[in-house]
């Protein structure tokens, strides 16, 4: 397995852009000093969004000494045709777990149905709960304007419950299948994951039930080459930091 050196951790820490008073998302990556104790949720909708949306992220903390958890709103159930819910969303799951492995994360399972996912008083003060029992550092989930109904649901409990929780974690939203699903999104913050790309990829591709090795070159493989162009190295994964997030951690 190959893991990222200090050296090239610290090397992260000069693409952030954001406000100068703010810690960027890469300078949190790169500073090794800090990871004890440290950890990093990413909240996505189905298994496979964690992954491609900033797979390459996740693994940089997890090299760099965080606890990196890998939060899936459902376990996919709707996502294998002639699958029922429960065959596919056990398949799915396995998936899951062996993307975790390779990206050193720990995978946790919200319980909500794909397809299916639903904003009422009970899911926020569930996706509160989760949150809450976590305690984490750093929330990365999606943006809230997508496509995919599941993915908005997603982003919408998240944001409630970092209200709810004073706002005690920074907040950064990552992009999927950028254009098809995720629209009208502008990156504040990069991540130069080029040391980590292949990796990423096997992360992902773990996903075999979703033919994601085509939809990765028809989506993500572009968004990493053209996030890297604006942030300068070769693959990058971009993110929009909430204005209100702590200055630092
Ligand atoms: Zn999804």
């Amino acid at each position: 397995m190959k893991t990222i050196s200090r050296r090239e951790a610290l090397k992260l820490s000069g693409i952030g852009i954001l406000g100068a008073a703010a810690m960027p998302l890469s300078a949190n990556v790169g500073n090794t000093g800090i990871a004890a104790g440290k950890k990093v949720v990413v909240v996505g909708a189905h298994p496979d969004d964690p992954e491609t949306g900033c797979g390459g992220t996740m693994i940089l903390y997890a090299a760099a000494g965080y606890e990196v958890v890998s939060a899936y709103l459902t376990r996919g159930e709707a996502g294998i045709r002639g699958k029922s819910y429960d065959e596919a969303a056990a398949i799915r799951t396995q998936e899951a777990m062996n993307a975790c492995k390779i990206m050193n994360a720990r995978p946790a399972f919200i319980g909500q149905i794909d397809g299916n996912c639903e904003i009422t008083p009970q899911r926020y003060t569930e996706m509160y709960d989760f949150l809450k029992k976590e305690s984490p550092d750093i929330v990365i989930t999606h943006w809230p304007i997508d496509r995919h109904r599941d993915h908005r649901i997603c982003s919408v409990l998240v944001y409630d419950a970092w209200i709810k929780l004073s706002r005690s974690f920074e907040l950064y939203y990552f992009e999927v299948e950028s254009g098809e699903q995720t629209q009208n999104f502008a990156p504040t913050d990069f991540v130069d994951i080029s040391a980590v790309a292949e990796k990423k990829h096997a992360a992902c591709f773990a996903h075999v039930s979703q033919n994601i090795e085509k939809v990765y070159a028809e989506y993500h493989t572009h968004m990493e080459k053209f996030r890297g162009m604006q942030a300068n190295c070769k693959f990058a994964e971009g993110f929009v930091k909430h204005h209100q997030s702590l200055m630092s951690i």
